[in-house]
């Protein structure tokens, strides 16, 4: 038998309606909010990850997937430097074109599989590019805050933010850092000491618990290293997120663990699906359209990870019913499949959705598997039915039993179906 990579999930019925019901639901909404879709390819060129990224990020040094090694590519582990590289291709850089999209689809990143944390996991993103207003931050976080808790019905989770400041800022941030991080460099674990040296802000992204705790000293605050304007506009941002009502706690430890953030970043967490709990986070990249080859571009953005967000409707909200046939023809015996076979293509013809038997069941199991299934009308089709032409409906909430003509069913059925 051949079992699919680890790592790796597949959804099948009510799996699959859940799934495709997040991504509805964020098409809607997106769209409702003045964003477009962007849709791109799962393998891009290494280089796109590499700089902005950030050569000593997770993502570059362990978890990439090569896939053709002369000419380095790779399967995309994240969509929003995948964005930057299209905006630039596509020349939108050059005309100032301020843009919002949204993207729906896999990323790929290797890594050591575990509840919530898989190898192929499908992110819903956006990106909007052209402003540094900070509306546009407080836009993207206030609508990833309605997608969890109004579209979607989640309310475990809290809103983290803070500012890792413009670039001038990030270099004093990382110095604070490294000074009270190296005083107590013997308590912090063998990658951070590492992270001291190469990149500081990593060390306040670390996952060993133990280190963490540790980490939890090198407190530093925004006041310490952000410059007016970056201060200003963090300040902003709260007050617009106050005035709409969204609730938020500036956690300053948090930065992230991608390079090209700059000013805000933020992070959806939740308490309920153990050290995996980020269901989205994003931030303002204010750098990385430059950094990419691009004209010098502010922008913002931020992804969910749908199988966290799956996780935490299985726990919560009512299971979608996954099977959408409301009609079934049932067969008395053999020689009536081929009237069952047509009058199922006549309700369909219709715009009924109609399935039937194809297995050769009893009535009786044939009913027990339409109730099993959420079927509402059920056509008996026996011999009796087929000289006549005038069928058994039976309408499957009420119990009732009609008979109605061939020439009539389809607007019966319709008529059934709609009271
Ligand atoms: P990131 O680009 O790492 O900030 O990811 C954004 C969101 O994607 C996270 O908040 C998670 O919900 C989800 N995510 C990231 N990595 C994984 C993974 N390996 N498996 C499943 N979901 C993930």
């Amino acid at each position: 038998m051949y079992t699919s990579v680890k790592g790796t999930e597949e959804y099948l019925f009510d799996d699959a309606v859940i799934f495709r019901s997040i991504e509805n639901k964020a098409r809607r909404l997106f769209t409702l909010y003045g964003y477009s879709e962007i849709i791109l390819p799962a393998l891009e060129p290494l280089n796109v990850f590499l700089r902005g990224v950030g050569g000593t990020s997770d993502i570059v040094t362990r978890q990439m997937f090569r896939i053709h090694q002369k000419e380095d590519i790779v399967l995309r582990p994240e969509g929003t430097s995948q964005v930057v590289r299209s905006y630039i291709q596509n020349s939108l850089d050059k005309k100032k074109e301020f843009v919002k999209f949204f993207y729906l689809g896999a990323m790929y990143r290797g890594e050591n599989p575990q509840k919530g944390r898989l190898r192929e996991f499908h992110h819903i993103g956006l990106e909007v590019l052209g402003s540094g207003s900070p509306y546009v931050d407080a836009e993207v976080i206030s609508l990833g805050e309605y997608f969890l808790k109004q579209e979607l019905g989640i309310t475990d989770f809290t809103l983290q933010i803070n500012s890792i400041g413009c670039s001038a800022d990030k270099e004093r941030f990382s110095g604070l850092v490294k000074r009270k991080g190296e005083a107590l460099a013997g308590r912090l674990c063998g990658a951070c000491r590492t992270r001291l040296q190469e990149n500081p802000l990593r060390v306040l992204d670390c996952k060993n618990p133990e280190c963490k705790k540790n980490i939890a000293a090198v407190r530093v605050n925004a006041q310490d290293y952000l410059c007016s304007a970056c201060m200003t506009n963090f300040q902003r941002v709260q007050e617009v997120l106050n005035r709409v009502n969204v609730r938020y706690e500036i956690k300053d430890t948090l930065v992230r663990g991608l390079d090209y953030y700059t000013g805000i970043v933020f992070e959806f967490v939740t308490a309920s699906l153990g050290t995996q709990d980020a269901l989205g986070a994003g931030g303002r990249y204010d750098g990385l359209v430059a950094q990419l080859g691009g004209t010098q571009t502010p922008a913002c953005g931020c992804a969910f990870g749908v199988e966290r967000l799956m996780l935490m409707l299985k726990k919560t909200a009512e299971v979608p019913v996954s099977v959408s046939e409301k009609v079934f023809c049932a067969p008395l015996d053999a020689a009536s499949s081929q009237k069952a076979f047509e009058l199922a293509a006549l309700l369909r013809k219709n715009g009924i959705p109609a399935d039937m038997d194809y297995t050769g069941r009893s009535l009786k199991s044939q009913l027990r598997y339409s109730q099993k299934n959420n079927v509402t009308i059920v056509i008996i089709i026996g011999e009796e039915e087929r000289t006549s032409g005038i069928y058994t409906v039976k309408n499957m909430k009420t119990s009732e039993q009609i008979k109605v003509p061939e020439a009539e069913l389809a607007a019966k059925v319709k008529e059934i179906l709609t009271t």
